[in-house]
């Protein structure tokens, strides 16, 4: 086992893989940049280093300070988290040749699943359902024309480097294909530097259902079971659960089967979601892998008993994964609300800022995740996620209700938060009996 990881992150995910780290018996070193020297995962940490300024591309971006880092304080492996250089595969390359384990797939695999047009065609070949759609990016505006006549539309564009629902464009009809083609390929080189875009049928009203997979480095691979993430805002997840109330025990092996596939088909190593849409006949599709641990893991955790960071960390030290599939057993009902700092009635602005007033909520069944604390000051160039509150039941009923009890203690004052519109979703008697779609927020809620 390791004896020291350093993380390469910030936030409340730095925060969650050093518990992990502490849980464990292992050291951990915290990276941090110029804005965050008061934040919390640099406090938790053995050790600290500062990496660099508070722009993210010379700090948590910042590949050669990050390797100086870790062979400075003489750390063995390095846990990415989500975001950053999570899925950067020049990173991970950079690792392996320092003799440093990247705590993730080889970089091979993270540069074939980052390129989402190319993954489908992977997966077509696995012999996998994917979205109706181009396999390989769009040529130009013409080749774009004729792909989307021959799906019909509505069309989706979408940013093949794409992730975090940036760089996706819904197309209804031939007049809007211009501007959503130049639309969708300027976000996406702006916010990936690289604007290449794909195409795929525009599925209505589907599910969005995710599985996460373990793979260990000796070609055994399990999943966990499944996430429902059709609570979405723009593309973003805002409520994820587990399970999800439309899977049958069947339709979770077939399409757990499919992932696993999906995993085997690159070799795939660590922990990683594969995600698919499902449509109101059950039928499903692959829409991407991510090689990464995910933002709403907690609800796995709490639905299978296990530590999916404690699991990435002991497959990249090597050890064979002690689990087979009828091991996992899901237990009961979690569901997670994505706490942000940002205002609803302004457009979901971001609001960053100084916490004035902080109280957590607590007791049975209540999990939560955050790097926030009374007093702190909110840098405003990161992420807006302040914290992730989970809750867990019996049934779906009683997390719902949990959650509902949970969120009505939290208080967070000094800022905007997104707690109203949480609320608003979990008062949804469609929301409350599980019918949703990907649409809800846009269609039940009226809001964009
Ligand atoms: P999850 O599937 O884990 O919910 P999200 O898409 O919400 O993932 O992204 C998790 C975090 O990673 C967010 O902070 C998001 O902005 C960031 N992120 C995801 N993909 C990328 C990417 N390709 N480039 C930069 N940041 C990304
Ligand atoms: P990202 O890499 O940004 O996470 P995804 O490919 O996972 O992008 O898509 C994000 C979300 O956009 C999905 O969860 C889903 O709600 C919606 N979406 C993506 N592709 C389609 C599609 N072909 N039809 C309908 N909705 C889609
Ligand atoms: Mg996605």
């Amino acid at each position: 086992m390791f004896n020291k990881i350093l993380v390469a992150n910030r936030g409340e995910i730095a925060v969650r893989i050093i518990r992990a780290c502490r849980e464990m018996g292992i050291q951990t070193v915290a990276v941090y940049s110029e804005a965050d020297r008061n934040a919390l995962h640099v406090d938790l940490a053995d050790e600290a280093v500062c990496i660099g300024p508070a722009k993210a591309k010379h700090s948590y971006l910042n590949e050669e300070n990050i390797i100086s880092a870790t062979v400075l304080t003489k750390a063995e492996a390095i846990h990415p988290g989500f975001g950053f250089l999570a899925e950067n595969s020049k990173f991970a390359e950079m690792c392996r040749e320092c003799h440093i384990a990247f705590i993730g797939p080889d970089p091979e695999v993270i540069e074939t699943m980052g390129d989402k047009a190319r993954a489908r065609q992977i997966m077509l070949e696995a012999g996998i359902p994917v979205v109706p759609g181009v396999n390989g990016g769009l040529k130009n505006y013409a080749h774009a024309a004729q792909i989307a006549e021959e799906l019909g539309y509505p069309v989706m564009i979408k940013a093949a480097a794409g992730g975090g629902g940036r760089g996706i464009r819904i197309v209804k009809s031939r007049d809007e294909l211009q501007i959503a083609y130049d639309t969708a390929r300027s976000e996406a080189g702006a916010a990936f530097g690289d604007d290449t875009v794909y195409m795929e049928k525009y599925l209505e009203e589907p599910r969005h259902i995710e599985f996460q997979i373990l793979a260990d480095h000796y070609g055994h691979i399990i999943h966990l079971g499944e996430r429902d993430c059709s609570i979405q805002r723009r593309n973003q997840k805002v409520i994820e659960e587990a399970p999800s109330v439309i899977l049958s025990p069947e339709l979770r092996t077939e399409i757990g089967n499919a992932a696993v596939l999906a995993a085997k088909a690159v070799g795939y190593k660590n922990a990683g979601t594969v995600e698919f849409l499902v449509d109101k006949k059950g039928a499903f599709y692959f829409m991407e892998m991510n090689t990464r641990i995910q933002v709403e893991h907690p609800v796995t955790e709490m639905v299978t008993g296990l530590d999916i960071v404690q699991e990435q960390i002991k497959i990249a030290a090597g050890q064979r994964l002690n689990l087979t599939q009828e091991d996992i057993k899901l237990k009961g009902h979690a569901i997670e609300c994505r706490i942000n700092a940002e205002n609803p009635a302004l457009g979901f602005k971001p609001s960053p800022g100084k916490v004035s007033v902080l109280l957590w909520p607590g007791g049975n069944g209540v999990r939560l995740d955050s790097a926030l604390y009374h007093g702190y000051e909110i840098p405003p160039l990161y992420d807006s996620m302040l914290a992730k509150l989970i809750a867990w039941g019996a049934n779906r009923d009683e997390a719902l209700a949990k959650m509902q009890r949970a969120l009505s203690e939290l208080v967070i004052e000094g800022i905007d938060t997104n707690i109203d519109f949480l609320f608003q979703i979990l008062n949804n008697d469609n929301y409350i009996d599980g019918h949703f779609d990907t649409s809800f927020v846009l269609k039940e809620l009226n809001l964009k």
